[in-house]
């Protein structure tokens, strides 16, 4: 169904409301990638898969995961077809925008203990002051042994914050462009005001670290080895008087993430081996070990490959990759009225419309970006028209308006048939993101699809 509104086909919204509850736990709960995979693993075992490397041999029907690092994750559902005849593949990224603590954070001012922090990703840096933050990640001690850190979501914690200049004294700031009313190095965060009783150099942040100490046992020195990311504090909520949309954190990308999962949690028996993979690192260029660059996801194929009798597995896994479908998806900038000058609108994702597919994205004249083959492009179309999803097509923006990247094209640098997919956002990158809970439902009808797909 292309380019109708999805909502007319639920007489009964309940299947869609219902769908948007689970979901709206999922991104609560999951502020970070480390979260992200702990949830994923919880369902995934709660759904019978088990984890891969465990694995002595496979067969049609298995079930497994494959937990890379902490921050990414891929799943399978083995098929009946041989994995020479390829995998169908759900790829979504579980990195959202944030601002992460350096290495040396801590630091008192003015009888104010304050957090250092750098932004990871592209945000507007004037959109992350004066709201509720919260703290998450780890902490590693030179022992090895790992401390979890979560401040501020629980309604009785505190929340920490960025500071703003009040309006009375702003008339130099005023005068400065969007992207430097606040400046990169002034993301610091309020941690603490209350001196210690004694006459020793900065009293307050002794006392915050003193606060660390008492509830994780961490010294100031552990944070050199540590990954304590800042979001926005608090769950997900329904957005809209006719509670029609979601409002939160980190839509991009969890709810292709969600979607995908949820997809390969909800299918059976399948033809082709069906794969959900959540990789970290996309809103820096899907770089390092636990990026979608990362050789991860072909060292796992390659042990599939191996379980399943090949003798030479890292041969057969450009075998499978060259055989494989992949939805590689990542949300789309949904059209918004009040800005809709940034768009060709006959080429915008809308809210919803359904799924969205991008035969590309990049950024002036399509660079960077991965470019689906319309052969390709034709069988997803038959296979969601077939199934009565609710789909759309979308370009990120108008011609040189700016454009950004996802991971298809690495997958697709294997041979791979791959194409963008994904679920139209407002605010994207904002610490409240949007998305409608329609869209979240078609997409997710939409990758099972995929993955059932006979032919
Ligand atoms: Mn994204
Ligand atoms: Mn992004």
């Amino acid at each position: 169904m292309y380019r109708k509104n999805a909502w007319k086909k639920y007489e009964d919204k309940a299947p869609v409301m219902d769908f948007a509850e689970d979901y709206k736990e999922f991104i609560s709960f999951g502020k970070t990638e480390r979260l992200v995979v702990k949830e994923s693993v919880e369902l995934l075992e709660k759904a019978g898969f088990k984890d891969g490397n465990k694995a002595t041999s496979i067969k049609a029907g298995d079930k497994l995961y494959f937990i890379n690092k902490n921050k990414n994750i891929a799943a399978f559902i083995i098929g009946r077809k041989p994995l020479s005849e390829g995998l169908r593949i759900l790829g979504a990224h579980i990195d959202s925008p944030r601002l992460d603590l350096k290495e040396h954070p801590i630091y008192e001012n003015t009888d104010f203990a304050l957090g250092d922090t750098h932004y990871y990703g592209g945000v507007k840096k004037y959109q992350w002051v004066t709201i509720p933050l919260a703290l998450h990640g780890v902490v590693v001690k030179k022992d090895g042994s790992k401390v979890d850190v979560n401040i501020g979501e629980d309604p009785s914690d505190p929340v920490v914050g960025i500071t703003d200049l009040l309006i009375h004294l702003s008339a130099d700031q005023l005068q400065k462009t969007a992207a430097k009313v606040i400046e990169g190095e002034d993301l610091d965060i309020s941690l603490g005001s209350i001196p210690l009783n004694d006459e020793e150099k900065e009293p307050v942040k002794r006392n915050v670290l003193a606060i660390l100490k008492d509830k994780y046992g961490i010294d100031e020195e552990d944070l050199i080895s540590a990954e304590i990311e800042v979001t926005p504090a608090g769950k997900a909520r329904d957005y809209g008087l006719d509670r029609s949309m979601v409002a939160g954190y980190g839509h991009d990308d969890r709810v292709c993430a969600y979607t995908s999962l949820k997809a390969l949690l909800d299918v059976d028996d399948l033809e082709y081996t069906g794969v959900c993979i959540l990789v970290d690192k996309e809103e820096i260029g899907s770089v390092g070990a636990t990026g979608a660059q990362s050789l991860f996801f072909e060292n796992v194929v390659a042990k599939l490959a191996k379980l399943s009798g090949e003798a030479d597995a890292l041969y057969a896994v450009r075998g499978i990759f060259e055989a494989s479908r992949m939805l590689s998806s990542d949300v789309s900038a949904g059209y918004d009225p009040l800005y809709a000058s940034v768009n060709d609108p006959k080429n915008a994702a809308y809210f919803g419309q359904g799924l969205v597919f991008n035969k590309y994205t990049g950024s002036r004249g399509k660079s960077g970006s991965n470019d689906a083959n319309p052969e390709y492009y034709a069988w997803v179309r038959r296979t969601m028209d077939e199934a009565g999803v609710h789909w759309q097509n979308a370009e990120l923006g108008r011609v040189d308006q700016g454009g950004g990247g996802t991971i298809a094209y690495i997958l697709g640098n294997y041979n791979m048939n791959v194409i963008d997919a994904g679920i139209a956002v407002h605010n994207m990158h904002a610490p409240m993101e949007i998305v409608s809970k329609v869209d979240v439902y078609e997409a997710y009808l939409g990758y099972k699809t995929f993955l059932t797909a006979k032919d």
